[in-house]
C-alpha cells in the first residue's frame, strides 16, 4: 500500500503515465446500456477515440444520441457497460470508488452547463476546493487560486458569492475551479447552454486561450459556434461516434 493512502491522505500528482506522449483519453469500443422497466437503451455503441495532449475537440450529435453519456465516462462519472477507458495510459476500470474520485480530483476538470458551484462558499473557496480535497499546502492554494481566479478575470470578485455574479461571471468561476487543479484534459458539457451570446462568446475565448497555453479540451455541444472554434470536430449520432474533421 503506498504511503499517502496509509496515512489517509490524497497525493498531489497521480502515478506516471504509461506513455507521455501517448493519448491523454483512449476509449477502446466503449458501450453504455442503460435497463430500466424492461427496456434497454444503447447510449453509446462501440466508440473508440483517442484525444492526444493539446487536442481540442469538440462532440456535438441531436439530443439523446450520447453525448452526456460519453462525458460522463470521460469524466469518470459513470463507467462502460463493455469495452476499456485509459486516462493517460492507466486503464480505469478497476479501479475502485474512492480511486475514482481521487483520479477524477486530479486529472479531470469537469465544466457543466448548471455551474454546479456551491452557494453558501465564495468565488475564491468554490476555486479552492478541489485543491483542499487533494491536501494542497495553503500557500500553495492561493498562489493557485489566485493565478486562476486573474486567468478568467474574476480576482475583483473573489470575497463575493457565486449568487451575486452574472450566469456568465459564474461559468469562469466553473473553468477556473476546472483550471486549477491543472488536469490532464478539461472536460466541458454544453458550456454555454445557460449563457447569453456576449457571454458564450466570452467563454469560448477563454477556451481558445486555454487551448493555446497547451490545454487538453473537449468540449460536449450542439451550439455551432464551438464546431467552429475546435480543431476536431466528432459527430455523434444514436451512440456512434463519427470524426467529421474531414468533411466540414
Ligand atoms: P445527449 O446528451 O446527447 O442528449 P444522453 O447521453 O443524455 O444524450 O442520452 C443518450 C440516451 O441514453 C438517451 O436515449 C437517454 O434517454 C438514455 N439515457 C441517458 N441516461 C439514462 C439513464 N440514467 N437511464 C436510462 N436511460 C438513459
Amino acid at each position: 500500500m503506498p504511503w499517502w493512502r496509509k496515512r489517509g491522505l490524497t497525493p498531489e500528482t497521480s502515478e506516471p503515465s504509461g506513455d507521455p506522449n501517448g493519448p491523454v483519453i483512449r476509449l477502446e469500443s466503449v458501450s453504455k446500456v442503460f435497463r430500466s422497466d424492461g427496456e434497454e437503451t444503447r447510449a453509446l455503441d462501440s466508440v473508440s477515440l483517442d484525444i492526444a495532449p493539446g487536442e481540442y475537440v469538440s462532440v456535438s450529435g441531436p439530443s439523446g444520441c450520447g453525448k452526456s453519456t460519453l462525458l460522463s465516462i470521460l469524466g469518470l462519472l459513470d463507467t462502460p457497460t463493455s469495452g476499456r477507458y485509459f486516462l493517460k495510459g492507466r486503464p480505469t476500470d478497476r479501479l475502485s470508488p474512492q480511486e475514482r474520485a481521487r483520479v477524477r480530483n486530479l486529472d479531470v476538470g469537469l465544466v457543466f452547463q448548471s455551474f454546479n458551484l456551491i452557494g453558501d462558499m465564495t468565488v475564491y473557496e468554490n476555486v479552492e476546493y478541489p485543491l483542499t480535497l487533494r491536501g494542497v499546502a495553503p500557500p500553495e492554494r492561493e498562489a493557485r487560486v489566485s493565478a486562476a481566479l486573474e486567468r478568467v478575470g474574476l480576482t475583483a470578485r473573489a470575497r463575493q458569492r457565486p449568487g451575486v455574479l452574472s450566469g456568465g461571471q459564474q461559468q469562469l468561476v466553473a473553468v477556473a475551479r476546472a483550471i486549477t487543479g491543472r488536469p490532464a484534459v478539461l472536460l466541458a458539457d454544453e458550456p454555454t447552454g445557460n449563457l447569453d451570446s456576449k457571454s458564450g462568446e466570452a467563454l469560448m475565448h477563454m477556451f481558445a486561450e486555454l487551448h493555446a497555453g497547451g490545454a487538453t479540451l473537449c468540449v460536449v455541444t450542439h451550439d455551432p459556434r464551438w464546431l467552429t472554434q475546435a480543431q476536431r470536430r466528432l459527430h455523434l449520432f444514436d451512440g456512434r461516434l463519427v470524426d467529421r474533421a474531414a468533411d466540414t
